[in-house]
């Protein structure tokens, strides 16, 4: 079955999914979203004696069907490999009463690896089905993990080019230290003076620029997005969904059919919505729990009906998910309105206007079928790092400690005993500053880099390769600009 992807502001035009991956975000500002949902054509049983790559094959060949055999394939080697440091890619340990699965084993140590390792694959083959002669430039806001995980991934590609926005000071500092040492002549890194939704707002604003669009391709370039509003990044997110079930199952954890839950700390919704597109292709999920920390409009959502980011933005030690504006769950509230662009035009113009909308009730009912929301405080989780580590050894990072303290409150009240996923999304070396406090409980003043050594003494957990390779690493970036000057920062590098 063939699918094609309709963007949630225009129910007129169908692409295909290469030229999705192209593009990024649609013209009208609009996400790609599949126009059906295809099915798993292999059973669970048989998904269960794969390894990742195979599994990886078996969804996105649903997914991304005008990719040949040898062209998926020639992706999923390309970017499963020897980067990672498990031969299982994504390993799961059972902790406390949950499964946690560990997406932070590739390059930069945090789930956005999983699907920045195969995206630059996925464009070059889509950039040459689609006769494309210009270079891509790529251009990102990041939260934090994003970028260096896009540098990583597209650093050195032939005939692409690529500029990561980051919130001056919003960042941890050894996700501002693996980005600023980023080598590569095809890369740029700028901090901007503003908050992640700043800088996505600036770069969603670049893309909308027709004009500039029009200069950009008479110097021979076009743009395309990293972001998570990729279909290229969306799609391979699915993956480990599927991954999970069939481990669970090869495992003898679970029966065939057996529902599961996952919880996930979401900011941008990207992840989660991954989640939801493995139920719709037939994975058994019975909850997907979305956990959010202090920066909870997203649990306010299902509270109430109401997206409303009107509100101060809380900087928290799980910087990856401090997000106002969530754009994946455009995607979302796109499919619960029926695919309708039209009404889904309205609520996005009512963000954009008022900074706020309310879902039907049809709308709601239908979210309400797979999704729950939760949210951590900042107390709540430096408690259940430390919580975790006392009763178990395990050591978990501040945006995984949101999922699980989101689950250690949602099964106390709801008495729920369905076998749980906690999707771990970073590495603890990432955010060490904020875990080691948690542990120890002592306001540390040093450099973090020392902090790694001493949660390494503490823990006896293993330095990454990630942390060690860029502690001494030159610092090449430092560019900082307004949040209103990054188009001219963008001219800069293309030399426009
Ligand atoms: C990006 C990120 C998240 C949030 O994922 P979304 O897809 O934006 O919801 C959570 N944790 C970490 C460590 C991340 O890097």
């Amino acid at each position: 079955m063939e699918i094609l992807y309709k963007s949630t502001r225009d129910n007129s035009k169908r692409v295909t999914a290469s030229y999705a991956i192209t593009k990024g975000i649609a013209d009208d500002g609009g996400l790609y979203v599949p126009e059906t949902f295809p099915s798993l054509d292999i059973s669970l049983e048989e998904l269960s004696k794969l390894d990742y790559k195979g599994v990886a094959y078996e969804v996105m060949k649903l997914f991304f069907t005008d990719f040949t055999k040898e062209e998926l394939l020639y992706c999923i080697d390309k970017a499963y490999d020897s980067k990672f440091d498990s031969k299982e890619i994504v390993p799961m340990s059972y902790v406390d009463g949950a499964y946690y699965l560990e997406l932070f084993h590739g390059s930069t140590i945090a789930f956005k690896d999983m699907a920045l390792s195969i995206l630059p694959y996925l464009m070059k083959v889509s950039a040459k089905k689609n006769n494309i002669n210009e270079d891509i430039v790529i251009l990102t806001a990041t939260s934090g993990d994003t970028g260096k995980a896009a540098l990583a991934g597209f650093a050195g590609v032939e005939g692409v080019k690529i500029i990561v926005f980051y919130p001056k000071g919003g960042v941890s500092a050894i996700q501002e230290k693996q980005m600023v040492t980023q080598v590569g002549d095809n890369v740029k890194v700028v901090g901007i003076k503003g908050n992640f939704d700043d800088a996505q707002t600036g770069v969603k604003n670049i893309f909308a620029d027709k004009e500039f669009n029009e200069i950009l391709n008479k110097s021979g370039y076009r743009f395309s997005s990293a972001n998570s509003i990729n279909i290229g990044r969306l799609i391979p997110q699915v993956v480990y969904y599927a991954y999970s079930y069939a481990n669970l199952l090869a495992n003898g954890k679970i029966e065939e059919g057996d529902l599961i839950n996952f919880v996930v700390p979401t900011g941008n919704f990207g992840n989660i919505l991954a989640g939801y597109f493995a139920k719709c292709i037939g994975i058994p999920i019975n909850r997907l729990i979305c956990a959010s920390n202090e920066n909870k409009v997203l649990y306010d959502f299902f509270e109430t009906s109401v997206y409303d980011k009107n509100r101060d933005f809380i900087l928290t030690t799980s910087p990856s998910m401090d997000i106002l504006i969530s754009s994946n769950f455009e995607r979302l509230i796109y499919l619960s309105c029926g695919s309708d662009s039209e009404k889904n035009i309205k609520l996005m113009n009512d963000l954009k206007e008022k900074g706020s909308y309310e879902a039907s009730a049809d709308m709601k009912k239908f979210i309400d079928e797979s999704f729950t929301g939760g949210f951590a405080s900042e107390e709540m989780v430096s408690k259940r790092i430390k919580n975790v580590y006392d009763k178990t050894g395990y050591v978990i990072d501040t945006h995984t400690a949101v999922a699980s303290a989101v689950y250690e409150e949602y099964k106390n009240e709801t008495k729920d005993d369905t076998k749980t996923v906690i999707v771990s999304t970073a590495s603890p070396y990432k955010f060490t500053r904020a875990v080691l406090s948690s542990i120890d409980g002592i306001d540390h003043k040093e450099d973090d880099f020392v902090l790694v050594d001493k949660l390494c003494e503490l823990t006896g957990m293993n330095i990454p390769k990630a942390v060690t390779d860029i502690r001494n690493a030159d610092i090449l970036h430092d560019t900082v600009c307004g949040k209103d000057e990054m188009k001219d920062e963008v001219k800069k590098f293309l030399k426009l």
